[in-house]
């Protein structure tokens, strides 16, 4: 036996019991099913989204629901990284890598001492600060982990 929340056309929302999840199937098919509180046969699968679901069979409504939620968050995630990973490609075909003496030859940039070019560097939120006091405009990106590590 498994249950199933139903919900009605109305949003009356009430508990049945099957013997299995074909069972449900048939019996909604033919239209067996009736609302408790107002008789209506339009009878489905309470918190599920609209044409979700519907012809999946031996899923119980409320971890359907939950599954869905937690494969939607992985792949938001995997694109999040995805544009990192982007943004990092195009950072490192762009610019120069000055490694830790960002803030260094940002500074000569800045002040005309060497040619304006992109560069990017590790600075330590100390320098980033002091630049930033100065005028020196720069940004500070989220690094995208390497692919393999
Ligand atoms: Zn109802």
């Amino acid at each position: 036996m498994i249950v199933f929340n139903l919900q009605c056309r109305n949003s009356h929302v009430f508990e049945a019991w099957f013997r299995d999840s074909a069972s449900y199937d048939r019996q909604v098919g033919a239209g067996e099913l009736v609302c408790p509180t107002c008789g209506s046969r339009k009878i489905e699968k309470a918190l599920m989204a609209p044409h979700l679901g519907k012809s999946k069979k031996g899923e119980a409504a409320i971890p359907a629901a939950a599954n869905k939620k937690a494969v939607m968050e992985t792949q938001e995630a995997g694109e999040a990284m995805k544009a990192l990973r982007g943004l990092r490609e195009k950072i490192e075909k762009s610019c120069d890598y000055v490694g830790p003496n960002f803030a260094e030859e940002a500074r000569k940039i800045h002040y005309g001492e060497t040619d304006p070019r992109g560069i990017y560097g590790e600075t330590s939120d100390q320098d980033a600060k002091a630049l930033k006091d100065e005028g020196v405009s720069f940004g500070r990106v989220p690094w995208a982990p390497d692919r393999d590590s």
